[in-house]
């Protein structure tokens, strides 16, 4: 393991909190305050619908993260003008990124998917674009769209895998295999679309090791951002039936800090991290119940790092040290001059 004293203690972020939230990102790349609008288009999913499978992950309650589910459908620009009337009141947010973010937001034929994106990005405030899918609903059809986004707007796939192990994915449901995400990645990679990971953290008999593989094998790929989330078991899910007859456990919330400081430590550190832990709402949440504020839980994350003397890419072999350098080359590659 690295020293504290081989790293840059420089860096202001990773001194303050010891891994690259993508909030700081986005303040060191906007002379604005940039927020994220979730949106509900109204898409489906090819593990629910059965074109992939019937009921879908076993974890799946998208109703359960994705709140503006279950609200009256409203249009993408109604959405748009509802989200930033809350984000400028709530957080003063200036500008925003339209985040598709229920169920698999490229499921649909290429001319219904750039009329959604394209209602949301008419909106002037609008100056980036963020597409959650699944890895085997993408296509170079597909991404030849959202890629041409990227010479105007900050713009972003989110792809979830979850587990690179074929015995959990199968577990879970997935519905896919390990394979497609790789092929996902490696067609994305071709494009100037910034990619950011999705990963769950204490799935139905994972050991350690095997979550330590998944954090490895990310590490490895070109990525620029991550979302770990816990498992969580939310009402009307299969998961809910397993955990009722005693097959799932949850983890305790100290133990998911530690897995998340020993899973940052793995991850480069020009990674943005998204997301530290997963979101649901008080109803639909079985367990585990924490009864601690998400910001509480960012902050235990980063004292136990602390008291590590660790930093997120301590063990990749890429230290804080090249962060700066490969900070920037992540700038220039990926992400353009977005015009006003
Ligand atoms: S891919 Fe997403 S929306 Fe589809 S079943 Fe799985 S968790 Fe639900």
């Amino acid at each position: 393991m690295k020293k504290l004293s081989t790293l840059n203690t420089q860096s202001e972020y990773l001194s303050k909190y010891r891994f690259f939230p993508f909030s700081e990102y986005l303040k060191e790349k906007f002379p604005f305050k940039v927020h994220k609008i979730a949106l509900h288009a109204g898409f489906t999913c090819p593990n629910r619908d059965g074109r992939v499978g019937v009921g879908g992950c076993t974890y799946c309650a998208n109703e359960s993260f994705s709140p503006n589910v279950k609200e009256p459908y409203l249009s993408i620009t109604e959405q748009i003008q509802k989200g930033k009337s809350f984000q400028r009141q709530r957080y003063g947010a200036e500008k925003f990124i339209a985040y598709f973010q229920s169920f698999t937001n490229t499921y649909a034929d290429v001319g219904t998917l750039k009329a959604y994106y394209e209602e949301a990005m008419a909106d002037q405030d609008v100056i980036g674009l963020s597409i959650g899918t699944r890895p085997d609903c993408i296509n170079g059809e597909i991404l030849d769209i959202i890629n041409s986004y990227t010479k105007k707007y900050h713009v972003w796939i989110e792809y979830g895998l979850q587990s690179i192990h074929e015995e959990t994915l199968k577990r879970i449901n997935r519905g896919h295999e390990y394979k497609a995400f790789v092929d996902a990645v490696n067609l994305t990679k071709k494009t100037c679309i910034n990619m950011c990971i999705h990963v769950i953290l204490g799935l139905p008999l994972e050991t350690y090791d095997d979550m330590m593989k998944t954090a490895e094998a990310v590490a490895e790929m070109d990525i620029q951002g991550i979302k770990l989330h816990h498992l969580y078991v939310a009402k009307n899910t299969a998961l809910a039936e397993e955990y009722f007859k005693g097959n799932v456990k949850t983890l305790d919330v100290h133990e998911y800090v530690r897995l998340v400081a020993d899973f940052l430590e793995r991850i480069p550190p020009n990674v943005t991290v998204q997301r530290l832990v997963g979101d649901t709402h008080g109803n639909f949440l079985i367990s585990p119940i924490w009864r601690i504020s998400k910001a509480n839980i960012t902050a235990m994350i980063t004292q136990e790092l602390e008291k590590r003397g660790t930093y997120q890419g301590t063990l990749c072999g890429i230290s804080a040290l090249t962060n700066n350098s490969q900070k920037s080359n992540l700038n220039e590659s990926r992400f353009h001059t977005i015009e006003f």
